[in-house]
C-alpha cells in the first residue's frame, strides 16, 4: 500500500474531525519519523508536546515491554506495586502533596472542575450549586462538553450546547480583569502558563505571580494547566517556575509518558484533593500498572538525560534565530523553552501552506489558528539539528 491508499482508508472510512498534512507515518526515533516510502522528517510538533522525550524512546520502551508481560490493569477495586511508587516520585520531582491519576487531559480537567466545586461547597461555604469558576480568552483545555462550554474558539463550541453553566471568562493575561471577577462564589481561577492551541501566547511578566497572590487573597484554587507547557516543554519542570510561584492544583498528561500511553494527572499542593471520597470520582483505566511504570520512567528519562535543560538552551538558540529570519510575511516570533511560534501577516495568506512547504523539505510542524506555525520539536534535539531545521524554515518563509 503506498501513501495514498492509507488516506483513502482514513477518507472513508474514518471520521473527519481532523485536517491532517498529507504524510502517513511509519516509524519514529527521537526527533525523526519516516513515512511509508521510507522519506525521513524532523518532527517539530512533538505530537502536541506528548513526545517530549522522542520518539520510542528506548528506556520508556523497554518499561512498555517488560510491564506488559507482568501486570496491565488491575483497576481501582484492587491496588497495584506501581501506583504508590509513582505517586512518590512525582510528589518529590513537583513538590506536590497529593495526585490523582487518570487517562486524558480533557479527564484531568474535569477532575479539577469537580474537585474545587466540592471544594467550595464544603471548604469556603459557598451555597449550593452557585460555585463559580473564572477560565480565560482564548483558552484550550481539552474537547468534552463542559470544557468546550468555556471555551471561546467557535468551531470548538457551535452546535454542541447545551453547556454546563457556573463558569465566567475574563480576558487572558489582565490581572485587573481576575481580580474584578471574582465573586464570593468564585471556587477557582483555571488558565494556562502559556496558551499553546491559541498560538503559544505568552502573557506580561509578572502575570502569573499577580493571579497567584490574587486567588491567595481572595480564598479561590488556583489551577494551573500545564498539559502542554508542563514536563520540560518551557526549559523548566514545569512553566510556573519561570515565575517562582506553585499553583494550588496543576494538571500534567501528553509527555507523562513520553508518547507511549494516554495518562494524566491532578496534582495537588493544597489539600483540595482531599474532599473526594471513596466512589464520588475513578475512572478504569485511571492510575493503573502499565500506565505508572510508564510515566516513572518517562519521567526520570527527563531529568536524568537533561531534557529540561537542553529545552531552555536549545530553545534560546532556536528563538534567537528565528528572529533573525527576514522574511516580508513575518509579523512576530515568540516562545519559550521549545515551544516556539512565528506568526504570519495576514497579507501571508495563511499558515498552512508554509506547514505544507516545509513538509515537502523534510520538517514537520502544523499550523494553529490561521496565521501562526508552532514549532516544538522532542526536547532531545541538537543545535546542528536546530540548524538544520533554520535552514529550511528561512527558505520557505523568505519564498512567500
Ligand atoms: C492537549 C491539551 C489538553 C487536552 O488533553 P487531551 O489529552 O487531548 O484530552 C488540555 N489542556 C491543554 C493545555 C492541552 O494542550
Amino acid at each position: 500500500m503506498e501513501a495514498q491508499d492509507y488516506i483513502n482508508l482514513e477518507n472513508e472510512f474514518g471520521a473527519h474531525n481532523y485536517k491532517p498534512l498529507d504524510v502517513v507515518l511509519q516509524r519514529g526515533e527521537g526527533i525523526w519519523v519516516w513515512d511509508v516510502a521510507g522519506n525521513k522528517y524532523m518532527d517539530c510538533l512533538s505530537a502536541y508536546s506528548a513526545v517530549n522525550q522522542g520518539h520510542c524512546h528506548p528506556k520508556i520502551k523497554g518499561t512498555l515491554i517488560e510491564q506488559s508481560q507482568i501486570l496491565t490493569l488491575t483497576s481501582r477495586a484492587f491496588r497495584n506495586d506501581q501506583l504508590g511508587l509513582l505517586y512518590k516520585e512525582l510528589c518529590a520531582l513537583t513538590n506536590s502533596h497529593k495526585v490523582l491519576p487518570m487517562n486524558s487531559g480533557a479527564e484531568a480537567v474535569e477532575t479539577v472542575i469537580k474537585a474545587v466545586r466540592k471544594w467550595g461547597y464544603q471548604v469556603k461555604g459557598v451555597a449550593e450549586n452557585k460555585a463559580e469558576i473564572i477560565v480565560c480568552e482564548n483558552n484550550f483545555h481539552g474537547r468534552t462538553i463542559t470544557i468546550v462550554g468555556f471555551s471561546t474558539d467557535r468551531s470548538s463550541r457551535e452546535n454542541f450546547g447545551p453547556f454546563t453553566p457556573g463558569f465566567k471568562i475574563i480576558p487572558y493575561g489582565d490581572s485587573d480583569a481576575l481580580e474584578a471577577a471574582i465573586t464570593p462564589n468564585t471556587v477557582a481561577f483555571l488558565a494556562e502558563p502559556i496558551q499553546g492551541e491559541a498560538g503559544v501566547i505568552i502573557p506580561p511578566d509578572g502575570y502569573l505571580r499577580k493571579a497567584r497572590s490574587i486567588c491567595s487573597q481572595n480564598n479561590v484554587v488556583m489551577i494551573l494547566d500545564e498539559i502542554q507547557t508542563g514536563l520540560g516543554r518551557t526549559g523548566k519542570l514545569l512553566a510556573e517556575a519561570h515565575e517562582g510561584i506553585e499553583a494550588d492544583l496543576t494538571l500534567i498528561g501528553k509527555a507523562l509518558s513520553g508518547g507511549f500511553y494516554p495518562i494524566s494527572a491532578v496534582l495537588s499542593n493544597k489539600e483540595v484533593m482531599d474532599v473526594l471520597r471513596p466512589g464520588e470520582h475513578g475512572s478504569t483505566f485511571g492510575g493503573n500498572p502499565l500506565a505508572c511504570a510508564i510515566a516513572r520512567t518517562a519521567l526520570k528519562v527527563l531529568v536524568e538525560e537533561g531534557m529540561i535543560e537542553n529545552a531552555a538552551r536549545m530553545g534560546d538558540y532556536f528563538l534567537s534565530n528565528l528572529a533573525g529570519i527576514k522574511a516580508p510575511h513575518i509579523k512576530t516570533v515568540r516562545g519559550r523553552g521549545l515551544m516556539l511560534a512565528v506568526e504570519m501577516t495576514d497579507e501571508a495568506g495563511g499558515a498552512r501552506q508554509y506547514c505544507e512547504q516545509l513538509m515537502a523539505r523534510g520538517l514537520l510542524c502544523k499550523e494553529t489558528h490561521e496565521n501562526t506555525i508552532r514549532f516544538a520539536p522532542p526536547l532531545v534535539i541538537t543545535k546542528e539539528e536546530i540548524d538544520w531545521a533554520l535552514e529550511r524554515i528561512e527558505t520557505v518563509l523568505s519564498s512567500g
